[in-house]
Formats: structure tokens, sequence, C-alpha cells
């Protein structure tokens, strides 16, 4: 699977497979952001839902 680099969704997370492994970015061409708290409060409240684990 070639990954492109989208230089649009910064993210530091290269355990997911849709890490672009070389530089901190995302290789989809958009994701999905949700949370885990019934009332999110601050950044670690919130989840990428896009992120699969690596393989
Ligand atoms: S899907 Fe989410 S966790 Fe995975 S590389 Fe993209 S932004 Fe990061």
């Amino acid at each position: 699977m070639s990954h492109k680099n989208n230089q649009t969704i910064r993210c530091t997370v290269n355990q997911c497979r849709y890490h672009e492994q070389t530089e901190n970015y995302c290789s989809l061409d958009g994701i999905t952001v949700g949370t885990h708290e019934t009332n999110p409060t601050e950044d670690k409240c919130t989840d990428c839902l896009s992120f699969e684990r690596g393989k």
C-alpha cells in the first residue's frame, strides 16, 4: 500500500497504520475525531476514530 503524505493532517501516532512514517503526517484524505467523554474539557478527551492498529 503506498502512503501519500497529506500535509493537512499532522499526527504523531506512528503506531497507526495510516501514519506516514517518515514525517508526522496522516496519509488519509480526511479523518473523524470523536470523544470518549460525556463532557470533554481537554485535548486528551478527544480521539482519532480513524485510527487503526499498524501492521
Ligand atoms: S488515522 Fe488518525 S491516528 Fe491514524 S495517522 Fe491518521 S490522524 Fe493519526
